[in-house]
C-alpha cells in the first residue's frame, strides 16, 4: 500500500511539471490583462501575471567586486565577485516599488580585511530617473507590467541563429533622457513565451548610451510561478550582478513590510567644505604644473605640445582641468591625455579632452574597453559620437623631445592590471594614482610595496612623490621606500 502510494506520487510529479510548462498560448487574457492572442498576452500568461500584484523571490546573489568600472581588468569578464547571502527581492507591480536585501561585506581593494555589511537596493516612484528604476523594469514582471501600461509592440530578432519574438516599449513622455528622448526597453521571448533577456540603454557621461541587459535562464516552477534559476545583469559587456533564485512567494502577506525602507540612521553633520586652493595650479618643475582640487592632474610642457596626465574624476573636473591647461599654455595644442588606470574615477573626465583632439595614452590592456566606451553613440545625452584615438603603452613607454623626457612605466598590481605611473627623470618627479602611502604607522598595502620594490629594482631616481589623490604633506622617494623598510 505504501509502495503504491509512493509510486503514484512519483508519477504525478512529471505531470505537474508538464502542465506548468505547457501554457496554452490560445488562452485569452482575462480582464485587466493585455489583448488576447498577442505575444504580450502569451508572455503575460506564461509568467503568471494574472492576479500578480506583489512578489518576493529569493536565493543567493553576487555583485562585481568594488563596483562596475572599478574592476581589476578593464575588459570583461570580471571574475572577482562578492557573495550576497539571504538575498531577497520584493516587487510591487502596481506601485513601481522594489526592495532587495541581503548580507554581504564591504569589499575594497583598500580594505583588509573585508568588513561585514548589508546589501540593500531600493526602487521607488519618488526617484523617477531611468537609471534609478532599471532594477524594477528589467525584471520579467516589471517589464511585462510596463509592456501592458505603455503599449508594447511585438517584433522578431535573431539571436545566435535563433529567431525570437520580441516586445518593446517606451517610457512615458514624462520619463526622458537629458536630450528629451524616451527610453526603449526590449524583452526577448523563448518558445515558452518566457523572457530570456530584457535590455535598455541609459545615458552615462563616460559610456554614452550605456547598454544594460538582464539575462534570465533556467525557468522552473516555484509556487505556481515560472522562476528563472539564474539572473545576470550585464553592463559594458560583462556581468556586474547576478542571482540564483530558488524561492518565490506570490502576493506575500507581508509585502508592505518587506518593501519598507528603514529610516536611515542619523547621519553625522557633513564636514565643512575644504578651503579652495588659492591657486588652482602649482608649478612643480619648470613647465610642469600640478592642477590641484579633487583629483590632481599634471600638465607637462614639451617643445611643440602639452601632455596632460589624468583627466579628473568627473566630466566637470575634466572641463576645469582643460580650461586651466589652456590658460597656462594658450599657444600649444594638447597632444596627449595620459591615463593612470581605467577605473571610473580616473576616466570620467576624459570626454572634454577627446573632443579637444588629444590622443589617449593608456596601458595596452585598457584600450579595447576605453575605445568601446568612448565610441558609443551619445544620443540620450544629445551629443555627437566621439572619435577617440589611442596610443597603447606597454613596458616602458617614453614621450620625449629635446626639452623633456617622460617615462610611463606599466606596473600591473592587485588594484588594476592596466596601471601606468610616470617618471620625469630630469625634473626628478614621480606621478602616480592610488599607490597611496600609509599614514600614522599603518602598514603599506601590497601595491605600494610593489611600486617601492620596482623603484629599487630599476634604479629609478626622483625627489618628489606626486599623487593623483593629493597627500596632506609633500612626499618624497624616502617616504615611498619607508613602506618597504628602506
Ligand atoms: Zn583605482
Amino acid at each position: 500500500m505504501m509502495l503504491q502510494r509512493s509510486l503514484s506520487l512519483f508519477v504525478a510529479v512529471p505531470m505537474v511539471f508538464l502542465s506548468a510548462c505547457s501554457n496554452d498560448s490560445s488562452t485569452p487574457a482575462t480582464e485587466g490583462g493585455p489583448a488576447a492572442g498577442s505575444p504580450l498576452a502569451e508572455a503575460w500568461a506564461a509568467h503568471g501575471m494574472e492576479g500578480l500584484h506583489t512578489l518576493t523571490v529569493g536565493g543567493t546573489a553576487w555583485r562585481v567586486r568594488n563596483s562596475f568600472r572599478q574592476t581589476h581588468s578593464a575588459s570583461p569578464p570580471w571574475p572577482e565577485r562578492d557573495e550576497i547571502s539571504n538575498y531577497q527581492r520584493t516587487l510591487d507591480l502596481d506601485a513601481v516599488l522594489s526592495r532587495a536585501t541581503g548580507d554581504t561585506f564591504a569589499s575594497s581593494m583598500f580594505l583588509d580585511p573585508a568588513v561585514a555589511g548589508t546589501f540593500a537596493q531600493n526602487v521607488t516612484p519618488a526617484q523617477p530617473a531611468w537609471t534609478a528604476q532599471l532594477d524594477f523594469w528589467l525584471t520579467p514582471w516589471g517589464f511585462l507590467k510596463g509592456a501592458e501600461v505603455n503599449g508594447a509592440t511585438a517584433g522578431t530578432a535573431t539571436v545566435d541563429g535563433v529567431a525570437l519574438v520580441t516586445l518593446s516599449w517606451q517610457t512615458p513622455a514624462t520619463q526622458v533622457s537629458p536630450a528629451g528622448l524616451q527610453y526603449t526597453v526590449t524583452g526577448y521571448l523563448n518558445e515558452q513565451h518566457l523572457l530570456t533577456r530584457v535590455e535598455t540603454r541609459v545615458e552615462d557621461d563616460f559610456m554614452g548610451d550605456l547598454l544594460v541587459a538582464n539575462v534570465y535562464d533556467g525557468y522552473h516552477d516555484v509556487a505556481g510561478l515560472q522562476l528563472p534559476s539564474t539572473v545576470e545583469q550585464q553592463r559594458g559587456g560583462g556581468g556586474v550582478f547576478g542571482a540564483l533564485l530558488s524561492t518565490a512567494t506570490v502576493n506575500p502577506a507581508n509585502a508592505g513590510e518587506l518593501l519598507t525602507v528603514p529610516a536611515p540612521a542619523a547621519a553625522a553633520p557633513p564636514p565643512p567644505p575644504a578651503a579652495a586652493p588659492a591657486e588652482l595650479s602649482e608649478q612643480v618643475a619648470p613647465g610642469v604644473y600640478a592642477i590641484n582640487g579633487g583629483y590632481v592632474s599634471l600638465a607637462i610642457e614639451f617643445a611643440d605640445y602639452i601632455a596632460v596626465f589624468e583627466a579628473g574624476q568627473s566630466r566637470q573636473r575634466g572641463e576645469q582641468i582643460l580650461a586651466e591647461v589652456k590658460r597656462l599654455f594658450p599657444t600649444k595644442p594638447i597632444r596627449y591625455l595620459i591615463n593612470t588606470h581605467p577605473h571610473s574615477d580616473h576616466t570620467a573626465g576624459m570626454v572634454p579632452f577627446v573632443r579637444e583632439g588629444a590622443t589617449i595614452v593608456t596601458e595596452a590592456s585598457n584600450v579595447d574597453f576605453l575605445r568601446m566606451a568612448l565610441s558609443t553613440p551619445r544620443t540620450l545625452l544629445g551629443e555627437e559620437t566621439l572619435a577617440p584615438t589611442f596610443e597603447a603603452a606597454s613596458g616602458v613607454y617614453v614621450i620625449e623631445d629635446a626639452t623633456r623626457r617622460l617615462e610611463l612605466h606599466h606596473l600591473p598590481n592587485l588594484h588594476s592590471e592596466g596601471t601606468l605611473f610616470g617618471l620625469l627623470p630630469r625634473d626628478r618627479l614621480l606621478f602616480q594614482a592610488d599607490f597611496t602611502l600609509p599614514v600614522n604607522g599603518a602598514k603599506a598595502n601590497p601595491f605600494v610595496v610593489d611600486l617601492a620594490n620596482y623603484v629599487v629594482a630599476n634604479g629609478l631616481d626622483f625627489d618628489r612623490y606626486l599623487a593623483v589623490h593629493a597627500a596632506a604633506v609633500v612626499q618624497t622617494k624616502a617616504d615611498l621606500l619607508a613602506a618597504i623598510g628602506q
